[in-house]
């Protein structure tokens, strides 16, 4: 029975359950689809796309030694999928497809849709679980929905581990060659623009990379995380998320290790292991949330009140802040490295999106465009799930009143200055408390200091913070928690 493996964020070979399931069960080949009208849909960023290409290449190689070919087909959108497999499983006489599951709306139609084509053929489609540890819909609440509270979603995730973690799939053996070279993988894809060769060296492609970092940070970092991983000078965390985003490492051989490095506990031991351990589980957390409430797949807040928060059109205000130009320097340091690394620390990435959506009141929706098509790193769960928490919309999310001060963020965690002197050599000459003070700044842009290069900072914290508390407070409830969306 001839196989098709049909790679989407699952870019490896090893641990990768639908390319083990195909090789166990007969001759295979290997598919990939560029879609780049779906990607530009998607928001998907430049570097993201070149970071798939790159990590296209090392996959084929990998497949290559293990005798299967890998295809290129490309179709601008996912609605010529069905069309596309239909006539390359005919082509190759290709008697079953088999995939790992994916969790978007637009993913799951495409599944759908293709798997009604290929059976009008006879040809069957096997979809695995990979992308997460525990399938969408079995880790429910005692009356059978979805958990919104992330504390009770993991308690459950626990008493699943403590019967048994994940384990990683077999590494397939060489198949005997078949008469089909493999497709020379695109370079470039159009309407996506080649990243600066500085970014792309940040984020070298290919599992083997993943997984060396992945062993340098349970050997060297994961013992301080819990303590680190605020920190955003230091490379505290593991920056890994690009590599699970695209399926380059499976958050199976991240458990597996994080387990072995604490003597296979989970919920006790090393509080660095656990803490990284707990953030796996937001992971599982916001993609179980895909799911289970598909309208934040369409952009639609989780909290259906917040629908009616009076978000302010500011334009000029908006630029301001993914420029980097907001005067407020942990601000602008945080965008300034997502500009150029297409990836931002994870406390930064709250501090700049409550700016965004509570001090200049600007609907989550626009920052978490922005972030998508940037992101090296950008999933739509993950990135979802951040913003919503951030602007109070979300799941579990943060409570209205409670409103980072950025100033106050950047004294606690960067009081040195080191991550803003990084991002913003020209505050150098600023002393390490007058980085975190509005006097200090207002004086420095008013060129009572050398440079007048900075801006002043473009709001006044308390005034738009009491608009934000005013603006949440005019929600009917407040706190509401909306009812499950129709199970499908
Ligand atoms: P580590 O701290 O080493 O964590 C290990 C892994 O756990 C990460 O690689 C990631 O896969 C997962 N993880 C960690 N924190 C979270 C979290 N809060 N939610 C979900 N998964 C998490 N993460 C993305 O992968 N893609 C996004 O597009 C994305 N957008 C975000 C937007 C906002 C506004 C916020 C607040 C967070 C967002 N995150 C996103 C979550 C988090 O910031 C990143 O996963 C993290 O910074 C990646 O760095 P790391 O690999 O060093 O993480």
């Amino acid at each position: 029975m001839r196989q098709l493996i049909w790679f989407r964020t699952d870019l490896r070979v090893r641990d990768n359950t639908a390319l083990a399931a195909a090789m166990a069960a007969g001759p295979t080949l290997a598919l990939y689809l560029v879609s780049p009208t779906q990607w530009l849909a998607h928001d998907d960023a430049p570097c993201k796309v070149d970071f798939w290409l790159r990590n296209l290449g090392e996959l084929s190689t990998a497949l290559r030694r293990l005798g299967v070919p890998l295809l290129i087909r490309t179709v601008d959108s996912w609605q010529q999928a069905p069309q596309a497999l239909a006539a390359l499983c005919r082509e190759q006489r290709i008697d079953c497809v088999q995939v790992n599951d994916e969790y978007g709306v637009h993913e799951s139609r495409r599944d759908q849709a293709v798997a009604a084509e290929l059976q009008t053929h006879g040809i069957g489609l096997r979809r695995h679980l990979d992308q997460l540890l525990f399938n969408p819909g079995s880790i429910l609440t005692q009356s059978g929905g979805y958990f919104q509270v992330y504390s009770q979603f993991r308690k459950v995730c626990y008493s699943r581990l403590h019967l048994a973690a994940p384990a990683c799939a077999a590494q397939p053996e060489a198949q005997a060659p078949l008469a089909q070279d493999s497709d020379p993988i695109p370079q470039a894809v159009a309407g996506f623009a080649r990243p600066a060769e500085s970014l792309r060296q940040l984020w070298p492609a290919g599992e083997q990379e993943a997984l060396s970092r992945l062993q340098r940070f349970t050997d060297e970092s994961m013992a301080d995380y819990r303590e680190a991983r605020d920190r955003p000078a230091s490379a505290g965390t593991s920056q890994l998320s690009p590599y699970l985003a695209a399926g380059v490492l499976s958050p199976r051989q991240c458990l597996q290790a994080a387990l072995m490095a604490n003597a296979g506990e989970f919920e006790s031991g090393n509080p660095g292991a656990v803490s990284w351990i707990n953030e796996l589980l937001w992971r599982e957390f916001y993609k179980h949330i895909l799911v289970g409430y598909p309208r934040v797949s369409r952009h639609r807040a989780f909290r259906a009140d917040t629908e009616a928060v009076a978000w302010r059109h500011a334009p000029n205000e908006l630029a301001a802040w993914q420029q980097g130009r907001t005067g407020f320097p942990i601000i602008d340091a945080a965008m300034r490295q997502l500009l150029a690394t297409g990836w931002m620390h994870n406390r930064l990435r709250m501090i700049v999106a409550m700016f965004l959506t509570k001090n200049l009141l600007i609907d989550w929706r626009e920052g978490e465009r922005f972030f998508m098509r940037q992101l090296i790193d950008g999933d739509l769960a993950a990135n979802n799930g951040g913003w919503q928490w951030s602007a109070s919309t979300g799941t579990d999310s943060a409570p209205y009143f409670r409103i980072f001060n950025p100033l106050s963020q950047s004294e606690k965690f960067d009081a040195e200055g080191r991550f803003i002197r990084q991002w913003l050599p020209e505050l150098a000459e600023l002393g390490n408390k007058d980085l975190h003070k509005v006097a200090a700044l207002n004086a420095r842009a008013q060129g009572l200091f050398s440079h007048t290069d900075y801006p002043r900072p473009m709001v006044d914290l308390g005034q738009s913070r009491a608009r934000a508390l005013a603006a949440f407070k005019r929600l009917a409830t407040p706190h509401a928690i909306p009812e499950p969306d129709h199970v499908w």
